[in-house]
């Protein structure tokens, strides 16, 4: 590479933070995070890089974020403004103050239907402002995949792009104005100027800079004509070639200006009808090169998108849990690649005769057959999340060579697009690497990210391909960066790209604004080297610490050197894309969703333990309560084992992380009530009517929050004389001739004298023998849900086992208790005792069934990472909840259950979050639906709040509330109250009676109302 400005990335002195930090609390409402481990939250995005900030300023007004500005400029500190972290290029990194406008400053402040305007402030994530554009019949048509998390502030910052820009344009088309902050205080509106400046009515201040940059515009003129690319995606540097010409935009050159010019306090939006209609062209493509060559083709039938998956992407999508069934729905064959050609507008037969043209021009081009035509509404949305998602699957690869950005979106000129992928293929090559094709065909800017190691030879490799594409890219006169801005990778490619002499335009115009160099240094000028590995993640000394796991991490293990380093590697999945702050569908991150904090995410809290093992944050930082206090609000709720795209599974990182953290620190009272409620469940039940003395003798409950730390504002679950199995005595051996269980009501009861083993008589003919596995909760506190599976079963004629443990006659129990406090050992001797019970049947195929989904799923979950191999798998491969059980039967059409219409004919269903993590969900609604009549409606929502026992827990209560407002019980309380309220887990249960007033039945006991009705 020839001339590159590089500049030195400045470190501000930690002497002066103090007095910055002081000033900062002083002045400001809202939250100022100065410590190592917030620092160490915000010192990375979704690129390679990691640099601590001077501290994090969450501003609560917009008087906070000016007034964090200013004293951070009056102190000479940097600035970095900052949305949702998902920047790919570092662009959010630095050693600066953070000013994180995600969780506060997220309002729409105005709004012109008319005018189809509207203005936001830069924390609003694009999602929730087409939610709200939505009843207005518009939206914001920058669509970015990351669009659940991206903020409009960081939109603007970056000049991002979405898919349908080939309609839309990108940011920089859609922008109308912004109300900004200069370094030195001052404040404007950067908007439309005419031509002639003396008709503009602006700021003395304001005038003057138009006039030095039209200056600069207007004598780079040739240069400009002469340098910039020519393409539609086009987002290096600043954007100078806007504002040649008669009037122009000012907004336009701070889009993209990745927050060096001048903080965006506001931003005026244009915004777009909402098409009525959209047809969707699956194009199967036997080769990707062409697939490459169709583009230029296919836009002559003016489609709003044109977006590749090559078959890499397939096939990680195809073994991806979440996007399967999607994908198998609209794939035929097995093409190397697809392309994905969306028609939109009001006329509906107009984008379905387009569709049929696109089928002719298929055959035109020898791919007769070659499209699946989609126009149901519901497959294109999920097709669309599948591409969405189509860097988050490539990042999904486990092991230390990692697909990497720095080249991931030049974009050519369509007539070369098929040539340039070739070529780039056989550089990819020639390093010794591959690379995934995807994205944006339709405007020539694909995706594509080579594997390397970068704790390794990965930073050499990266210069070399860097230089060869860069080379390729000009030669095409085509974009280095074409959609994910410059940051600290592409800075230092914007001289070599655009011309020295455009380069130093672009210091002139810094300069102009910043002369100080505080708002965001190193990124666009001056920048450092892009492979400069002091400034990397993952720098020359990285190293975990090992650590004595009690789970197993093995399958994130790497090779044979660095065997017991799965931990480690499991943290380091996490790339920081920020897809666990979505908040619409599916599960993840129920606390971030509460708190709106990146210490209360998935991202956050994979950050905070990978610094820590890896003696970032200082010495025992791994057990330190600074990491207790980040692992806290963790639901374990498993959303993200299966919605994060890499697969990071907090709730199991969390049981290790408690384990460590139980060595070196004592256990409240209160945790150890909850965790060894399995053992001294039977004492307990026996004096039930003691126990339950605290909700009915006034004064009680406020005592145990006191003491013990449950919140007065609970009532605790009851406990119930009328167990499901015999209360039994402690310390009594199991008597196997006993009568297994009693219950009230009379015609569920097990028949008088049944044994383990023995045949029950069933209603009609018998067929196949069950294990019916009765947890602690439903025992103890709510039998009549043991009862009614129990009477379920039999109806359809199962032989049901109630089998009992050799050593007591204490119940089984799965250890969930044990696992939610760390106490892995009692929870392994929990697994233990079960795996010996049930083997006999387990070794025959009896099915085991269980009816509380976090229990019954730890079978198939936790019992494997501590019990690896061997009778643990087996016995998970036989687990399943009540409802897996019965849907499977009834696919097999082999469930013999006669069931009623019920006087209710409807169900509003609740699912357990681990029922969702375990895609049991399908299961259950077909279940209910077995029930004539009954109408089924899920609620979409993510975790109830009370998750086991954490929202019985007084620190929680408000953040187990928040969770259970934010769509759970308004949907309950919205229901008629002749709706069935259907949840399967006891503690959603108890949420929704506690919060809503309204008691939920588990499927079991539905099903059984529509056996006796
Ligand atoms: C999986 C994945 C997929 C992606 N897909 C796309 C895509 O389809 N299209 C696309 O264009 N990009 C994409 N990106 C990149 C990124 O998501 C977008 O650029 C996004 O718009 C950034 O939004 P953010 O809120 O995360 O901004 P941040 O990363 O937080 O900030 C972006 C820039 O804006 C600046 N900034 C933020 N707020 C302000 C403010 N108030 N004033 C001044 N400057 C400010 C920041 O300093 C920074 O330089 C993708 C990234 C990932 C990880
Ligand atoms: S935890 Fe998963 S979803 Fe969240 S940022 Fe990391 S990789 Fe992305
Ligand atoms: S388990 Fe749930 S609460 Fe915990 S990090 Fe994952 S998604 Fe968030």
């Amino acid at each position: 590479m020839s001339s590159t400005t590089t500049g030195v990335i400045k470190l501000h002195p930690r002497t002066g933070d103090g007095r910055l930090a002081a000033r900062l609390k002083r002045e400001i409402e809202g939250e100022v995070l100065f410590d190592a481990y917030s620092r160490g939250r915000y010192s990375t995005d979704a690129s390679i890089y990691q640099l601590e900030p001077v501290g994090v300023v969450i501003p609560k007004t917009e008087r906070d974020a000016q007034i964090a500005l200013q004293i951070a400029l009056d102190e000479g500190v940097a600035v970095l403004p900052r949305g949702a972290g998902t920047s790919q290029c570092g662009q959010t990194v630095g050693h600066a103050l953070v000013i994180d406008h995600s969780k506060h400053l997220n309002q729409v402040v105005a709004f012109d239907r008319d005018a189809r305007t509207v203005c936001v402030q830069p924390g609003m994530v694009l999602d929730r402002l087409n939610v709200w554009l939505k009843p207005h019949g518009l939206w914001y048509p920058v669509d970015v995949s990351t669009s659940a998390q991206a903020t409009l502030g960081g939109m603007a910052g970056n000049n991002s792009c979405g898919s349908r820009s080939i309609h839309y344009g990108n940011m920089v088309h859609n922008v109308r104005a912004i109300d900004a902050v200069l370094a030195d205080g001052a404040e404007f509106e950067f908007g439309a100027v005419p031509a002639d400046l003396g008709k503009l009515d602006a700021p003395r201040g304001y005038l003057e800079l138009v006039r030095k940059i039209r200056a600069i515009a207007a004598r780079e003129a040739g240069e400009i004509e002469h340098r910039f690319p020519k393409v539609l995606r086009r987002v290096g540097g600043y954007n100078l070639d806007m504002l040649s010409g008669a009037g122009h935009n000012m907004a336009h050159l701070l889009v993209g200006s990745e927050g060096t010019l001048a903080y965006s306090k506001r931003i005026h939006l244009n915004c777009s009808p909402l098409p009525r209609h959209k047809a969707l062209g699956v194009c199967h493509f036997p080769s990707f090169f062409r697939a490459m060559e169709a583009p230029q083709h296919i836009i002559k039938l003016k489609p709003v998108a044109v977006e590749l998956v090559d078959r890499t992407m397939i096939g990680l999508a195809r073994g991806n849990p979440e996007f399967k069934t999607t994908v198998n729905r609209f794939l035929k064959g097995d093409p190397d690649a697809i392309l994905l050609v969306e028609f939109a507008g009001d006329d509906r037969d107009e984008q379905l005769a387009k569709l049929k043209q696109l089928v002719e021009l298929m055959g035109e081009l020898g791919l007769p057959g070659g499209v699946v035509e989609v126009t149901e509404g519901a497959l294109q949305r999920d097709i669309w999340e599948v591409r969405k998602a189509g860097l988050n699957i490539m990042m999904s690869m486990k092991g230390d060579g990692k697909p990497v950005s720095f080249i991931e979106d030049c974009a050519v000129p369509l007539e070369h697009l098929a040539e340039y992928t070739g070529r780039l293929t056989q550089v990819f090559e020639k390093h010794g690497t591959k690379g995934t094709w995807y994205a944006h065909a339709s405007v020539g800017c694909l995706h594509v990210r080579p594997i390397l190691n970068m704790r390794a030879d990965g930073a050499q490799k990266m210069r070399a391909i860097a230089e060869e594409a860069a080379a390729m890219v000009r030669e095409y006169k085509g974009a280095y960066s074409g959609e994910h801005g410059d940051g600290l990778v592409r800075s230092e490619w914007i001289a070599p790209m655009f011309g020295a002499r455009i380069a130093r335009a672009f210091e002139e115009i810094k300069g102009i604004f910043d002369p100080r160099d505080l708002l965001n240094p190193g990124k666009i000028v001056r920048p450092s080297k892009m492979d400069d590995r002091t400034l990397f993640r993952y720098k020359p000394d990285y190293a975990a610490q090992k650590i004595d796991t009690v789970l197993d991490w093995s399958e994130h293990e790497g090779n044979a050197e660095h065997r017991g380093d799965g931990f480690a590697k499991a943290l380091e999945m996490c790339n920081n894309n920020g897809h666990c702050r979505k908040f619409d569908a599916g599960t993840m991150c129920p606390s971030f969703r509460a708190t709106g904090e990146e210490q209360h995410l998935t991202r956050g809290r994979a950050n905070t333990l990978r610094l820590a093992i890896t003696g970032q944050l200082g010495p025992d930082a791994f057990t330190s309560d600074e990491l207790y206090a980040t692992m806290d609000l963790c639901v374990s709720c498993k959303g993200c084992k299966r919605e994060c795209p890499t697969g990071v599974d907090m709730a199991k990182m969390k049981i290790e992380f408690l384990h460590h953290y139980r060595q070196r620190h004592a256990m409240p009272m209160r945790q150890r009530l909850i965790a060894y409620l399995p053992r001294y469940a039977p004492w307990a039940a026996r004096l039930g009517w003691v126990m339950n003395l605290r909700d009915r003798v006034p004064g009680l409950a406020a005592l145990s929050e006191t003491l013990l730390g449950f919140s007065g504002k609970r009532r605790l679950p009851k406990w119930r004389g009328d167990t499901f199995h015999l209360i039994p005595s402690p310390t009594s051996p199991p008597t196997p001739l006993r009568r297994a269980e009693r219950g009230a009501d009379s015609s569920s009861l097990p028949r008088a004298g049944e044994r383990l083993g023995e045949r029950a008589e069933g209603e009609g003919v018998l067929s196949r023998e069950v294990v019916l596995l009765v947890d602690t909760f439903n025992n103890y506190f709510e039998p009549e849900n043991a009862r009614a599976a129990l009477a379920v079963l039999r109806a359809a004629g199962y032989q049901v086992h109630l089998p009992r443990a050799q050593d007591s006659a204490r119940p089984l129990c799965c250890g969930r208790t044990f696992l939610a406090a760390g106490l892995v050992a009692e929870a392994e001797a929990e697994a233990r005792r079960m795996i010996a019970t049930l083997k006999p049947f387990v070794d025959r195929g009896v099915p085991v069934i269980g009816l509380e989904p976090s229990c019954l799923l730890a079978l198939r979950d936790e019992f494997i990472s501590m019990l690896p191999g061997g009778d643990a798998a087996e016995l998970a491969l036989n687990a399943m909840l009540l409802e897996e059980f019965l849907a499977r039967e009834a696919d097999a059409g082999t469930l013999k259950l006669k069931l009623k219409a019920l006087p209710q004919k409807k169900a509003l269903l609740h699912g357990h979050c681990h029922q969702k993590a375990f895609a049991v969900m399908p299961a259950v609604e077909r279940v209910l639906r077995l029930v004539p009549q009954l109408e089924v409606e899920t609620i979409e929502a993510s975790c109830c709040g009370m998750a086991g026992s954490f929202g019985y827990e007084a620190d929680h209560y408000e953040v187990s509330m928040k969770m259970a407002e934010a769509s759970l019980l308004p949907a309950v309380r919205a229901a008629d109250a002749d709706t069935l309220i259907v949840a399967d887990g006891t503690s959603c249960r108890h949420q929704i009676a506690d919060g809503a007033q309204r008691s939920a039945l588990h499927v079991a006991r539905v099903l059984e109302q529509a056996l006796r009705t």
